[in-house]
């Protein structure tokens, strides 16, 4: 990480200097209007309002229902792409070292010559090869929670929660300007001395993370569709003692006649979590009213253990699921017909919009991604770098990526409880069970995701020039050498959760010498009016803090000059002007880490273009000039464009 940009400071360099007005608001008494309402301390509200205390000219609150931060249960699976996702928040690195990795999964089947026991019939490791640089790893929700308070409260905008405020209603003003708080929210305090009161809150944009349920949808007059439920599982966190030889092993457990169980080792080396399936639910029956106990869910959990001892010393958590598949059609206000006409003021994400089963593990990781996708395009809107249009793609993206994932979903769980396409129940096959799970290791590691062109998104004309980095798809880092300090590293760690793109610069053979295309490159972007990096950047910002330009060098690193570098590679910031050596890279020659190689990236180079949450945007020649511009062009507003936004409010850098 950078720091001492702006002067030396002592202590924590996490900890930002609080903004001189601060944008953010967390303790006293709600605010009476902000540019960013987020309703639900769940995942997505936090990894919401995590990424808008980035910026403390953006006056963002956000508010929850309950009295404090959630303490333990619900989902506990992070993903490879969560992982990707937490490194540029900057707290990947705790959860890699609280949580337990899943390192390979274990199928166990009916034994077919002891009736009513279990055998081992496979193991695998859980996530293929060099699918990501972050292992799959498993977290309480809670904690999660914690890591982005943490990342809130140490923001320059001293981000904190209200809680106890329960969103009762809202309404729209459709004729009011994009600039003004047309939202109008009303919250009812849940606080001893305060129940029944009733706040206002007014509001440009408000962003629906109230789960399931979501008062924020049922605003809008949306609606979840599809199953309500069809299948009950039981799912329970506990300590017990057992002869079961996999128990700190991720284990799908199927028997002949008992039922499943997905059997999660957790955090700590004692815990784990087991999703033990119920009997299937008949039409119109509430799992309410069966009156599931911890003490059945136990006595199941024993039968389908056997012939494993499985004895449960404490319950920490335990909860009942009734799985239903189901999807919002749109996940902001405008209606479809008038998508062209209006602009979006309300939107909601996570569970509020998509609900599935906690089989495939992807509620909680899909409910952030949600957020990642929304947060940094409000606060470009916001910070008056892009047009309010740039809203409508939230939705466009992310309906299409939910309705994948339910599709997903509803064919796992029917393979876990061994349903088959014409609903008829039978024995799971664990061979099935085993294939499926190995072929769509990349869709639960959320490494699968893809956007299709789109404004956001270029056509595949260049593909070819990085084949390995799909557009539209996360950028798949890889290892390379940091020029100035020959410090091995992972490019795609220089995406921070700060709202800049970044664009890659992978040079050709003859690197940056005089006359070569990334030479050229660096003179377009530094001086030539229809450079990007000189239209979208306030004229006080420094030259970084809108598009952050790396370059990437094939030669070694000892071979590359730094001296002789484009002065656009070392560009002078903060207030002294200090020089920024951290713009260039080269491969890393150990054998297999030549991300040329690995990515497939022309020897003849390119641009890779990545979005500030990760996903790639387009791919182009180095000498794409007009090709970039244009890009950029579609949505972005330069300084003079922007409509009742000062310079001086956009974020100037670290
Ligand atoms: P949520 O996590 O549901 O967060 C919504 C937040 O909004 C809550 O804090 C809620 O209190 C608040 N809220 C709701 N209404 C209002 C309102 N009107 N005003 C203010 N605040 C409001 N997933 C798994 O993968 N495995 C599991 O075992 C699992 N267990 C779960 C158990 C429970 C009881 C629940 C509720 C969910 C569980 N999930 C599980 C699902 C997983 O937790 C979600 O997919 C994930 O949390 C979705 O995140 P979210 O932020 O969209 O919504």
């Amino acid at each position: 990480m950078q720091f001492h940009l702006n002067g030396y400071r002592p202590g924590d360099p996490h900890i930002a200097e609080p903004a001189a007005a601060q944008g953010g608001s967390g303790v006293g008494a709600l605010p009476e209007t902000v540019d960013v309402l987020v309703v639900g301390c769940g995942p997505a509200g936090l990894a919401l309002a995590a990424q808008l205390s980035a910026f403390p000219e953006i006056r963002t609150a956000i508010v929850e229902q309950k009295s404090g931060p959630l303490l333990r249960g619900q989902a506990d699976g992070i993903a490879c792409r969560t992982m990707e996702m937490f490194q540029a928040y900057g707290f990947a690195e705790k959860v890699l070292k609280e949580a337990c990795w899943v390192n390979e999964t274990s199928f166990w089947k009916p034994d077919e010559t002891r009736p009513g026991a279990i055998i081992r019939s496979g193991r695998i490791k859980d996530t293929e090869d060099g699918l990501s640089e972050f292992p799959h790893v498993i977290l309480n929700q809670a904690r999660v929670h914690d890591f982005f308070l943490d990342v809130m409260k140490s923001s320059p905008s001293r981000l904190a929660p209200h809680y106890d405020r329960r969103l009762v209603d809202l309404a729209v003003d459709l004729d009011a300007s994009p600039d003004a708080p047309g939202v109008t929210v009303r919250l009812e305090r849940q606080d001893a001395g305060h129940q029944g009161e009733i706040e206002t809150i007014r509001a440009r944009y408000v962003v629906g993370c109230d789960g399931a349920r979501s008062a924020v949808r049922q605003s809008l007059g949306r609606e979840l569709r599809g199953d309500s439920a069809n299948a009950a599982w039981g799912v329970m966190d506990v300590l017990a003692v057992t002869d079961f030889p996999d128990i700190r092993m991720k284990a799908l457990i199927q028997s002949e006649e008992e039922g499943s169980i997905v059997l999660i080792p957790r955090e700590g080396g004692y815990l784990v979590r087991l999703y033990v399936e119920l009997d299937k639910l008949k039409a119109g029956e509430r799992v309410r009213n069966r009156n599931i106990t911890e003490r059945d869910l136990v006595a199941a959990a024993q039968r389908i253990f056997s012939p494993y001892a499985f004895d449960v010393r404490e319950v920490a958590w335990w909860s009942v699921y009734e799985i239903g598949q189901r999807l919002t059609d749109k996940f902001d206000d405008v209606p479809q017909d008038q998508v062209q006409s209006r602009l979006p003021r309300v939107f909601i994400a996570g569970d509020a919009c998509h609900t599935h089963s906690p089989k495939a593990g992807q509620g909680m990781n899909v409910s952030m991604q949600d957020a990642f996708n929304l947060s940094w395009k409000l606060a470009a809107v916001l910070r008056g770098l892009a047009g309010p249009a740039l809203l409508h793609t939230y939705s466009a993206e992310r309906q299409a990526i939910a309705r994948e994932l339910i599709d997903f979903d509803r064919e796992w769980a029917a393979i876990l409880s061994g349903t088959g396409k014409d609903g008829v129940t039978r024995k799971p096959d664990p061979k099935v069970t085993q294939d499926y799970f190995v072929r769509h290791g990349r869709y639960t590691a959320g490494t699968a995701t893809g956007y299709t062109p789109s404004l956001l998104t270029a056509s595949g004309e260049h593909q070819h020039l990085a084949s390995g980095l799909p557009i539209g798809m996360r950028f798949h880092s890889a290892p390379v050498i940091r020029l100035a300090d020959a410090k091995p590293m992972q490019l795609g760690h220089v995406a921070e959760a700060d709202g800049r793109w970044r664009l890659y610069a992978f040079a050709g053979r003859d690197g940056a010498a005089p006359g070569s295309a990334l030479a050229a490159l660096c003179r377009f972007l530094a001086e030539d009016p229809a450079s990007p990096v000189r239209r979208y950047t306030p004229s006080n910002a420094d030259v970084d803090s809108v598009i952050d330009v790396r370059a990437v060098f094939q030669q070694a690193h000892r071979d590359v000059d730094v001296e002789a570098m484009p002065a656009f590679l070392k560009p002078a910031k903060g207030r002294y002007g200090l020089i920024d050596y951290e713009k260039m890279f080269t491969v890393d020659h150990t054998p297999g880490a030549d991300i040329f190689d690995l990515r497939g990236i022309d020897r003849d180079g390119c641009l890779v273009l990545v979005r500030p949450d990760q996903y790639i945007a387009a791919v182009l020649p180095l000498d794409a000039h007009a090709d970039l511009a244009a890009f950029f062009e579609r949505f972005m507003l330069a300084p003079g464009e922007a409509s009742a936004k000062e310079p001086d409010r956009v974020h100037p850098g670290r």
